[in-house]
């Protein structure tokens, strides 16, 4: 490497998108013993680097945003076995708006030549949690009625591929008609538009007034009491994400009435082991390889344009999958 400062985007306080701070003299992270330092070509932008730029998730600060990337490893730790300069990976948990990111080696995976930096990047996070979410969190069986909250959304698109792939009815709920026709495009049976329709009416005419099987809610704060009650008797609602805001503590006597199960997951807790990294990031790359899963992109930013990108992912306008490209 020829200089020794890199660009990246960090936060010195948590906040509004105005706290984003794009920097070309930010110092090249050094590498660990244990980790590999990587050129990033194509990072990925996700509805939790808002959560962490806003203050709903602790960070310590400053905070180089960015949880997913894909690019070239340049430099290895002297503990480093599985990989070498030269190779093409993706990792997740890293700080990814940067030019260059040093890795735990526990958290990177080699990329196969076919696949793309870019599709690389778009799988990583989205992918791992909707297909950890339809395997562990619910097994989604055919026949199965699942529902999917921000159905065009980047985790949201993915759900409905995987769950239609999986021999499930899928209904999902968006904001607008155009959000309702890339859904069904991507494998969603119904689609209810919630800014007009009165979606826990229509999912109680679509399932005869039994409810889903399984509730996947990434919405939230406004969404979880009706996700509870479009959820049928021993279903399971999952819960996993804010986009509207944390779901307020609940009474566990909420589940009751129908004998529920309810949980709320976190992708790296799937991830806690290299061998639980390998099947999970294996079986994804499978679903690639085989277009189980399609990608797709709403847009690829420049790393000075991050402010935009969470401007864009918080204003419900995307669809799929945002990228910076480096
Ligand atoms: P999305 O692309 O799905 O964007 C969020 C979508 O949520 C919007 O497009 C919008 O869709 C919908 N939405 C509903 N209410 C609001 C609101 N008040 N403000 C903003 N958006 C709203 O983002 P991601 O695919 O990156 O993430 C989806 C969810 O999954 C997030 O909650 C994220 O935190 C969660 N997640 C959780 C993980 C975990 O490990 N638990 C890992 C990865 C993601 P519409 O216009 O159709 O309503």
């Amino acid at each position: 490497m020829s200089t020794n400062t890199m660009k990246a985007v960090f936060i010195n306080e948590q906040g509004g998108v105005d706290k984003l701070i794009y920097r070309e003299d930010v110092p090249i992270p050094t590498v660990s013993p244990d980790a590999v330092l990587v050129k990033n070509r194509v990072v990925g932008v996700n509805y939790i680097d808002t959560y962490l730029r806003s203050g709903l998730y602790p960070v310590s600060l400053p905070f180089t945003l960015g949880k997913e990337g894909a690019g070239d490893i340049v430099q290895v730790g002297s503990n480093v076995k599985n990989f070498k300069v030269g190779d093409r990976v993706v990792y997740l948990g890293a700080s990814a708006y940067a030019d260059y990111s040093s890795v735990s080696e526990a958290a990177v995976e080699k990329l196969s030549d076919d696949i793309t930096y870019e599709q690389g990047a778009s799988i990583g996070i989205q992918a791992l949690t909707a297909w950890t979410m339809v395997r562990d969190g619910y097994k989604v069986q055919k026949g199965d009625t699942i529902l999917v909250h921000a159905a065009a959304g980047g985790v949201g698109l993915l759900l409905c591929q995987m769950a239609h792939h999986l021999g499930a009815t899928v209904i999902g709920t968006v904001s607008t008609d155009e959000k309702a026709e890339l859904a069904r495009e991507n494998g969603a049976d119904h689609t209810i538009v919630y800014t007009r329709e009165n979606w826990v009416e229509r999912v109680n005419e679509i399932t005869n007034g039994l409810g889903c099987h399984a509730v996947l809610d990434g919405v939230g704060k406004s969404t979880f009491q009706d996700s509870l009650s479009s959820t049928r008797r021993l279903g399971t609602l999952i819960s996993f994400g804010n986009a509207s805001g944390a779901v307020p503590p609940i009474a566990i006597t909420c589940l009751t009435a129908k004998n529920l199960k309810l949980m709320r997951p976190q992708l790296f807790n799937y991830l806690a082991t290299r061998e639980e990294s390998q099947k999970w990031w294996g079986e994804v790359f499978d679903l690639l390889k085989k277009k189980v899963i399609r990608l797709h992109v709403h847009k690829v930013y420049d790393l000075k344009d991050a402010k935009q990108a969470h401007i864009d992912i918080e204003s419900r306008k995307t669809t799929g999958k945002l990228l910076i490209r480096l």
